[in-house]
């Protein structure tokens, strides 16, 4: 979910992510995890993505990208529930802007939920994208074209395959798949690109001490500056209630977290980020849509 302004830890304000770009410029905003969630009571972590890609390689302006979970009584985060209430089933990440391009799959990332329980991998191929679902308007003489689009899960099969095929990000376009897979290896986390990436690598399923969900650490480090540390995310309960797909529910999940390590996938729309204790490395889990593993 994208933000219009953010509040900035260095500068102990709100301001917009052109304001905070003119800042980062002047050294006054040191870092593009150093922001928070501009509501009341709210400490939900955002990254300020590209803020450190100097501007001749930028595809992107900065824009803020919420990392971590709002507060309870955040109205911001009720303000974005209500929004995405009233979409279609049909709306993903991608507009109007992202033009159509033969042969190539863009990703699809509608919820795994509801009427599609049961069969894990048949949505592959889908003909989503371009055509806007229920926006499209029947007096349209000359249909668009349709985008073929995959699943996380259909992409992952077909990286594993040593397959390659060009795949069509939201707002940024093209890249490879082989190129779109990033494997955890003690890499700089700055070094890593605000653009969606599949991260993968061994790692450890843990049932949370409080039993809201399951965290999830690779066994691979990453490094922001002299940190090295194993980075980590949570996969919440409430998604797995939603998740009808049998790979993500509770039992399943509990049996392999008493288990050996699997191979996690996750798809992130920025870079891991840095805690803000600056203890952890971290990333953002949107929806099981954006996961994907395989046991050994
Ligand atoms: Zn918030």
């Amino acid at each position: 979910m994208k933000l219009e302004k953010a509040f900035s830890l260095d500068l102990n304000r709100t301001v917009t992510a052109a304001d905070a770009d003119y800042h980062y410029q002047q050294g006054a905003i040191r870092s593009k995890f150093s922001f928070k969630c501009p509501g009341l009571d709210c400490d939900a972590q955002v990254t300020c993505a590209n803020l450190d890609r100097p501007k001749g390689e930028r595809i992107l302006d900065p824009y803020y990208k919420v990392v971590s979970d709002h507060s309870d009584s955040c109205t911001i985060a009720k303000d974005i529930r209500i929004q995405k209430g009233t979409k279609s089933v049909y709306d993903d990440e991608y507009s109007d802007s992202d033009e159509y391009i033969e042969n190539a799959f863009r990703l699809n990332l509608r919820p795994l939920n509801n009427a599609r329980t049961g069969n894990d991998e048949a949505d592959d191929d889908e003909k989503t994208g371009g055509v806007r679902g229920q926006r499209q308007t029947t007096n349209t003489p000359t249909k668009r074209k349709q985008q073929r689009s995959r699943t996380v899960s259909s992409l992952v099969a077909a990286f594993l395959n040593g397959d390659d095929f060009e795949v069509q990000l939201p707002g940024t376009g093209l890249i490879s798949l082989r190129k779109l897979f990033i494997e955890i290896d003690g890499q700089q986390i700055g070094d890593f690109e605000d653009d969606m990436r599949i991260y993968y690598g061994k790692a450890w399923l843990n049932k949370s001490p409080k039993g809201n969900g399951f965290s999830v650490r690779f066994a691979n480090a990453l490094r922001h500056e002299e940190l090295s540390v194993r980075p980590s995310f949570f996969i919440n309960d409430e998604l797995i209630k939603q998740s009808g797909y049998r790979k993500f529910q509770r039992a399943t999940l509990e049996a392999l977290a008493s288990n050996k390590p699997v191979d996690i996938y996750i798809l992130s729309a920025v870079g891991p980020y840095l805690h803000k204790s600056g203890e952890y490395i971290n990333f953002k889990l949107e929806g099981l849509e954006y996961l994907e593993y395989r046991q050994n």
